[in-house]
């Protein structure tokens, strides 16, 4: 099959759609190119291609030479230059280019062409001999490091002895004589680590530096950031070789990165950065710090005072353009060659969420997209951004900024200082919250940067390729705080005069690019016009109701402002954990006999009664959802000797009968012991008690026009027989309760259970019969259908994880083929022989996007989750809908 697509004024045979098989950026080069954007011709190799060559045990398919040639003499042909000639010669740049993007994560090559003989020809036909070998030594640099893997340092090295001869700082100073010296020193350099001569046969250099792209696909870095990113199932990078235009052809010429929008707010607001004079790679490495765009209008040089004016406004034209087309904010790169703007990129701009919401929204008002796409478009997880702390402003006026860098990723980060990506993975694995603090990060440093709870370097632009992937997890990130001397082997900074080293802690701001010494109190985030707009968008489409899991009235009043319909799971076992409750609960637990019981679960009851009466009226006229209690009693017995002498002075009972009672509670298997429903089986005056409180709570609500709706959830269920039992014996309590408070209407409270054991899935139509609704526990269902204790999956997860034996972690994420069915089972029986019954999710998957499109499309009726996850699962639920 074909192997090369050719992109030019000639002919283009690939378009926008083809993003799998010639990569991201080789199918927009072509579609730029379809509808008349300026883009320098070329031709993009597919990524089908990269495949073969690793089926091939690295070996460049056959025939691909052929077709590069019989490409390169179209290219040749419509530029009316020759590759490697000595007059005017043809130079490509050769780029990687995957279906997803990976900025900065695989290899880039410039100025490939150029030799001992072709160098002269440039010199000639541009008339700047200074620019044809300041292009040539930047190719043998390029070359050598990537294609060779010999070390840029030897370059370095080579290239500040040249300026020290000449005396001077700057690149940009050094006279055209002393370029030359320079080149044939990098020759040397690269002879000597190579063994080998520079090569001058441009399409071998075009051969080896298309395979070094294939390379670079598996490398280190590449592999981190797809399993960071979860990117699976592409077969390799395409590689796209273009004509070379010179953004560093002098005063009139420059090069650029851009989004059509803000990235980091979505102002619709044009914002980028150039420079004058330079190549691409300066801008993007951040090794020279760029211009606004919004200042290129003042751009002027010699031959033409209104170059900047003319640029900016065919750039803003652009824009128009772009978006009118892609419908989406665009992420360009530019570059200008004697006052003649190319397109040399445009990809969909990745965005914070902030930025993802407001931008959503005002496509919307502007008629670009419709509110369909616009809830398709963002992504659930990066609401979370929006949710996220920022500092508390009262205390950041208390303090003084140490310096200002640039507001690379929103949100407010503080920890201790890491210096490698290496040491930041090891000490956040260690269980320390550290920031990384780089020069410059570097793609190799992606997994450091996962792992530090914020992000801070010295150099580098907004869009050097660390600020683009910080914002694209949502990870706080400061960039180019100048200011900050780094001592990355003394593990020390200076900066303002202080020196804070790796057990010191600074705060960062990633909305406004401060930086803190110590530790900044943080605050909640205020929510946007426009989330409530997305919100309500949401609102509008989904099927699925969301309830949130919360066990506090404070939980539940915060979760009803995000939106929560109601509680899917109350853990009443949360509220025990309390100094003055655990004591009777303790005294009960430790009881021999019943009555003893029953008189610490009395002294239980009014606290439980109150946190339920607080609960109905926080979610008052919404269902609530209580669970009884459901761990095994140990977990509240203290296993230590010194808190069971504590125990026994404040219960008065004796050491020994503590130790005895631990003893007896001691499971081999305690998730799979006595827990659950089995607790109200053996000692049922657990249930009566709360079932009591409920009822009470309720009533009492009742008689205060609280309209409560409390649902009693019976856990761990497996057969029909627990739930009748337990069933019967919570009516029977109802009606004592109601009989004692005189109280004769109707209570509308619904008595159900959790499906968590694979048994009561698959005789769901039984258990069914018993249930006003089902909720999903799909923790222990995963758990037991899986046979993996949920406490102890670390142990292996890494392993299973790293090996594809699974994909995700399935308690993150519900795993739908297996689990899922049992769900799928349950609903289909269980609505057989209970038409009216109610279902919903209460495991930690009811929060997860991918679980909660499951969840609509097995037809449940809601999905519950935590507080925070409220408007994640809002907005899953929509898109799920659409
Ligand atoms: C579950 O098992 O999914 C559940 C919600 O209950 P818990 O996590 O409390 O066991
Ligand atoms: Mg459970």
């Amino acid at each position: 099959s074909k192997m090369v697509y050719y992109f030019g004024k000639t002919r283009t045979d690939g378009d926008g759609s083809m993003k799998q098989l010639l990569g991201g950026k080789g199918a927009n080069l072509a579609e730029m190119t379809s509808i008349g954007l300026p883009v320098p011709p070329g031709f993009t190799i597919t990524t089908e291609c990269c495949g073969q060559y690793y089926k091939e045990k690295q070996k460049l398919p056959t025939g691909l030479m052929d077709e590069v040639n019989a490409a390169v003499a179209i290219l040749e042909k419509e530029n009316g230059k020759k590759f490697g000639d000595t007059n005017n010669p043809l130079l490509v740049s050769v780029r990687s280019g995957a279906a997803l993007s990976m900025p900065g994560m695989m290899n880039t090559i410039l100025n490939l062409g150029l030799n001992d003989e072709s160098v002269v020809g440039l010199a000639n036909d541009t008339g700047n001999e200074r620019f044809a070998y300041d292009a040539y030594r930047r190719l043998i640099n390029m070359y050598g490091d990537v294609v060779m893997e010999v070390h840029h340092e030897y370059f370095e090295e080579a290239f500040s002895k040249i300026k020290k001869k000449y005396g001077v700082d700057l690149d940009t100073e050094v006279p055209t004589k002393g370029l030359i010296e320079l080149v044939a020193e990098y020759k040397k350099v690269y002879k000597k680590h190579t063994k080998q001569e520079f090569p001058q046969d441009p399409i071998k250099q075009l051969e080896l530096a298309i395979e070094a792209v294939f390379k670079s696909w598996n490398s280190d870095k590449a592999i981190s950031y797809r399993r960071i990113e979860g990117i699976t199932g592409l077969v390799g990078t395409g590689v796209n070789v273009q004509s070379m235009v010179f953004g560093n052809m002098g005063e009139d010429s420059g090069t650029g990165v851009a989004f059509t929008r803000n990235p980091s707010t979505g102002e619709n607001k044009f914002y980028g950065e150039f420079l004058v004079n330079a190549q691409g790679e300066d801008v993007v490495a951040g090794i020279r710090t760029p211009q606004p765009v919004a200042e290129m209008p003042k751009w002027k040089c010699d031959a033409d005072k209104t170059i900047g004016k003319k640029v900016h406004a065919e750039l803003m034209a652009i824009k128009t353009k772009l978006e009118k087309h892609y419908k989406d904010v665009q992420d360009i790169e530019f570059t200008i060659e004697r006052g003649k703007l190319y397109m040399l990129q445009t990809r969909t701009g990745k965005r914070t969420g902030a930025a993802a919401v407001r931008i959503a929204c005002e496509m919307v008002k502007e008629k670009l997209i419709t509110e369909k796409t616009a809830v398709l478009r963002i992504p659930p997880n990066d609401l979370t951004q929006l949710l996220l702390p920022s500092f508390d402003p009262a205390a950041k006026k208390k303090e003084k900024p140490l310096t200002i860098g640039l507001p690379a990723s929103p949100g407010a980060a503080f920890g201790m200082l890491a210096f490698t990506a290496d040491e930041a993975v090891e000490r956040a694995h260690n269980g320390e919250k550290v920031l990384l603090v780089r020069k410059e990060t570097s793609p190799e440093d992606v997994d450091g940067m996962h792992s530090a709870a914020g992000i801070l370097t010295s150099t580098g632009g907004m869009t050097s390729h660390a600020a683009v992937v910080a914002r694209g997890w949502g990870k706080c990130c400061v960039a180019g705080a100048g200011a900050i001397e780094i001592d990355e082997k003394g593990r020390k900074i200076k900066v303002g005069g202080k020196t804070y080293t790796h057990k010191d802690v600074l705060s960062i701001d990633g909305s406004t690019g401060e930086v803190y010494g110590g530790e900044l109190a943080t605050v909640e985030p205020k929510l946007s016009g426009d989330f409530e707009t997305v919100m309500k968008l949401s609102d509008k489409y989904r099927k699925l109701g969301i309830r949130t899991n919360a066990d506090s009235p404070a939980d539940s009043k915060r979760a009803r402002d995000f939106g929560a319909e109601g509680i899917g799971l109350c853990r009443t076992e949360h509220m025990f954990f309390e100094p003055e409750r655990i004591i009777h609960m303790r005294e009960m637990i430790l009881a021999e006999e019943k009555e003893a019981r029953e008189a610490a679960l009395k002294k239980l009851l009014p606290y439980q009664r109150k946190d339920f009466e607080g609960i109905f009226k926080a979610m008052k006229g919404l269902p609530v959802t209580i669970r009884l209690l459901d761990p095994p009693l140990h977990e509240f017995l203290p296993h230590d000797a010194k808190s069971q002498a504590e125990v026994s002075k404040a219960t008065g009972i004796t050491t020994a009968k503590i130790k005895n009672r631990v003893a007896q509670l001691h499971e081999a298997n305690p998730m799979l012991g006595h827990r659950g429903c089995r607790l109200s089986v053996t000692y049922p005056e657990i249930l009566v008690m709360q079932v009591t409180a409920i009822t009470e709570a309720t009533i009492s609500c009742l008689k205060k026009k609280i309209d409560a709706q409390p649902e009693i959830m019976i856990p761990l269920v497996g057969t029909v027989n627990e739930l009748s039992m337990l069933r019967k014996i919570a009516e029977e309590t109802i009606e004592d309760v109601k009989a004692k408070k005189k109280f004769d209407g109707k209570l509308p409270i619904l008595i159900g259970t959790m499906i968590e054991i694979p048994r009561a899935a698959l005789t769901a139509d039984e258990v069914a019969t018993e249930a006003d609704f089902f909720s999903f526990g799909t923790n222990d269902l995963t758990q037991m259908t899986f046979g993996y204790s949920r406490d102890d999956i670390n142990s292996f997860l890494p392993d299973y994880l790293g090996e594809e034996i699974l994909e995700k972690d399935p308690f993150q994420s519900l795993d739908t083929t297996g689990v899922g069915q049992l769900v799928s089972i349950a609903v289909e029986k269980g609505r057989a022989t209970n038409g009216k019954l109610k279902l919903g999710i209460c495991g930690e998957h009811g929060g997860d996007p991918a679980s909660i499109a499951f969840c609509h499309k097995v037809g449940l009726n809601y999905v519950s989750c935590s507080p925070f996850r409220v408007p994640i699962a809002r907005l899953a639920a929509a898109q799920a809908a659409l």
